[in-house]
């Protein structure tokens, strides 16, 4: 058993769920979660039973159930029935898609604006669904290239585009608040996939578009 176990808190829950003990006020989330993150708060050497720190755990547990629901969200959920037949050749270019993500080195906050084109081949998706794929893969823990990679692949794989070009800029708070402590660089990031990679002209019309 775990030290938790004495905790009179018996409540198990799903994913998002929100359920109160029976027995007492107290709300319990995801009890193993919230009791890592009480040892967490000894660890540092603070009282996870003061006033502000009481409820801190089952708010974390909550906020890392949100961040990271990538894990639990699919390309295909997210776009499923948004893909249209259109004989639309034109490059579709959609910019300044904010996002925020965790890195998985420190599990600190990285974030950002993603700038996604592609180039349809018989068939196009919702513009809103775009934003909603950079999220399905933001909402893990990541490396910026590989988010820049699953963007750019989940996105050929669906739409089947003549190509796909993804650009990434964001600024990682673990460079900012520790380490190298450079508050003012950003990191950019690139994948060209089909035409954008095979043409320069096509590569640098995007990047024309995306240029603010
Ligand atoms: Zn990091």
């Amino acid at each position: 058993m775990s030290k938790h176990a004495n905790r009179p808190r018996v409540v198990t829950t799903g994913h998002y769920a929100e359920t109160f003990d029976a027995h007492s006020e107290e709300e319990v989330y995801d009890i193993e979660k919230e009791g890592l993150v009480r040892d967490l708060l000894s660890s540092l050497g603070e009282d996870p039973n003061r006033e502000g720190l009481r409820r801190t755990p089952l708010r974390v547990a909550k906020a890392m159930d949100f961040l990271t629901s990538g894990y639990h969200t699919t390309v295909d959920e997210v776009i499923r029935g948004a893909i249209f037949t259109e004989d639309c050749k034109e490059m579709v270019v959609v910019r300044g898609i904010e996002f925020y993500s965790m890195c998985e080195h420190h599990m600190l906050p990285f974030f950002g604006h993603a700038h996604v084109g592609y180039l349809p081949n018989g068939k196009v998706v919702g513009l809103s669904k775009i934003a909603r794929v950079v999220d399905v893969f933001a909402r893990r823990l990541q490396v910026q290239e590989r988010l820049t990679n699953q963007v750019a692949d989940s996105l050929m794989a669906a739409l089947d585009p003549h190509g796909v070009a993804v650009v990434i800029e964001a600024s990682h708070t673990c460079m900012m608040m520790r380490g190298v402590q450079k508050q003012n660089s950003s990191t950019v990031s690139s994948a060209m996939r089909g035409a954008f990679q095979d043409d320069a002209r096509t590569r640098a019309e995007f990047m024309g578009f995306i240029r603010t």
